[in-house]
């Protein structure tokens, strides 16, 4: 089998919060994540799981290294074409769901097209789509606060993925919900997968880590990868 293009390709990154005082919250690493990889990060809490998700996703600069995203040097860019990358390449999902609390379904999930060039009812149709594609067809117009927790990590993920991003960052996903709709919403992410998404997942729960296909651990804002014994 032919070895996929990388999508994620760190060189030497590290990441220093300024402070006062400064905190070392990654230490240089290099890393590649290929195309199609479903990639878990585990770690205590503090150990730098996010700042390394908000390194990879452009919400953050790193403080040393390179980074190639979908072979792009994100070092070279400018905040507005770094943002406008981040828009085209990255899909995001957070333990907690961020989702308009007035808006529908629906349009929260066409809320992520609306910097694209498309027509109102072409980002519908695309919104509607992407709901379908994680099985809430039967809940387009139900506002969030009628939602489950696992429906609207749902919704969320519909979000992420609507503009078929490259890349889809995880932090603590399955955070807010309990084990059995976790499970299912990790099923969802495994579908996704399975037809050619890049994902990351950061998770402290080893149970949620065992689902992906490769494992990295940090500790103390050092990462390493997992020989995966399950
Ligand atoms: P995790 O997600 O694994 O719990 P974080 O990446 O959030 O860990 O944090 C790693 C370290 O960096 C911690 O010591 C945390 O206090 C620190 N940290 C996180 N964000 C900031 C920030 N914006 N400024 C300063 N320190 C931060
Ligand atoms: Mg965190």
């Amino acid at each position: 089998m032919t070895e996929q293009p990388p999508v994620v390709e760190l060189c030497g990154i590290s990441l220093t919060y300024p402070g006062p005082p400064p905190v070392t919250a990654l230490r240089p690493v290099d890393l590649i994540v290929r195309r199609g990889e479903f990639v878990t990060v585990t770690g205590p809490s503090g150990a730098g799981k996010s700042s390394f998700l908000n390194l990879v996703g452009l919400l953050d600069m790193q403080t040393s290294g390179s980074y190639l995203l979908d072979g792009i040097d994100t070092g070279a860019l400018c905040d507005r074409d770094r943002t406008a990358l981040r828009g085209r390449l990255i899909g995001f999902v957070f333990q907690s769901f961020h989702l308009l609390p007035y808006r529908t379904a629906m349009e929260n999930v066409a809320l992520a097209l609306v910097y694209r060039k498309q027509k109102r009812t072409e980002r519908m149709e695309r919104a509607r789509e992407a709901l379908v594609r994680v099985g809430l067809e039967h809940r387009i117009d139900a506002l969030p606060t009628t939602l489950s927790g696992g429906e609207r990590q749902r919704v969320a993920i519909a979000r992420a993925v609507v503009s078929n991003p490259s890349l889809l960052l995880c932090d603590e996903p399955t955070g807010n919900l309990d084990t059995r709709t976790a499970s299912s919403v990790l099923s969802l992410l495994e579908e996704l997968n399975s037809v050619g998404l890049t994902i990351v997942v950061i998770t402290h729960d080893l149970a949620v880590a065992r689902r992906g296909s490769r494992s990295l651990e940090i500790r103390d804002g050092q990462m390493s990868e997992q020989a995966i014994t399950w």
